[in-house]
């Protein structure tokens, strides 16, 4: 294969096995992964922290808006729990931006301009030099609209939750599955019909519909495009 270095654009729906998929394929060629949704998550996470949303949980994005200089995002690799993990102005905050509380909200975050333009400003920077896989909603179409190769995810949303739910209980999260396909749909919903940058494929990706296939059979088809694409 030829070590000339791309981006890896991945956008999808909520919980189709983005991260898990990028992850592997950043490891495999030994780029360095993004996950995007970590950012609009952390920025939720700093909102709650800090008066932005009322006791009721509505936001107020102005609030919001005018809180954006104080939030630095970074990653850092952890080598003991070997993750990468999202650092919200100094402080890990892995664990609390993977909430139900958390993945309620953000989509409501996401849906702000100028929250957008700053995450992406940010992701831009993080790809300058290639090498990269980067997942999200927009990453394609937005932040990386000349991406050398960018993949469309999608699968069945009782699959998808089926899936979410497994992984919180796994981390020990009380959660009704009904409630977490609700909030998958919900997501889906705010993500594709909001006027900023709405989730939907870019032109040139490429489809995977991984309801009934492995990660193993997702590398396989990967592996089978990137070299196509390696060789132009
Ligand atoms: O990928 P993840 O589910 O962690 O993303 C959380 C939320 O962040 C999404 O539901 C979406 O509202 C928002 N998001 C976005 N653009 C991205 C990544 C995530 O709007 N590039």
């Amino acid at each position: 294969m030829s070590n000339r270095q791309v981006v890896i654009a991945i956008d999808g729906y909520s919980s189709c096995g983005k991260s898990t998929f990028a992850k592997a394929i950043a490891k495999k060629l030994g780029y360095a992964y993004i996950d995007s949704g970590a950012m609009y998550r952390a920025t939720t996470l700093y909102g709650l922290q800090n008066g932005a949303f009322d006791a009721e949980g509505t936001l107020n994005s102005t609030k919001l808006i005018q809180a954006l200089p104080q939030i630095t995002i970074t990653f850092k690799f952890n080598n003991e729990k070997s993750r990468n993990e999202t650092y919200l102005n100094g402080t890990c905050v892995e664990d609390e931006i993977r909430t139900i509380a958390i993945a309620d909200k953000v989509s409501r975050v996401a849906e702000i301009a100028e929250v957008r333009e700053q995450m992406v400003l940010l992701q831009q920077q993080m790809g300058q030099e290639k090498g990269i896989v980067m997942d999200g909603r927009d990453i394609g179409t937005v932040v990386f609209p000349d991406a050398e190769f960018k993949i469309f995810m999608t699968a069945d949303p009782a699959i998808r939750a089926q899936r979410r739910y497994d992984e919180l209980k796994a981390k020990g999260e009380t959660v009704d599955i009904k409630e977490v396909e609700e909030n998958i749909r919900k997501r889906d919903y705010i993500d594709e019909n909001r006027e900023v940058s709405p989730l939907r494929k870019a032109d040139d990706a490429l489809v995977l519909d991984n309801s009934h296939i492995t990660v193993e059979q997702q590398m396989k088809w990967v592996e089978e495009h990137l070299n196509r694409i390696l060789e132009k």
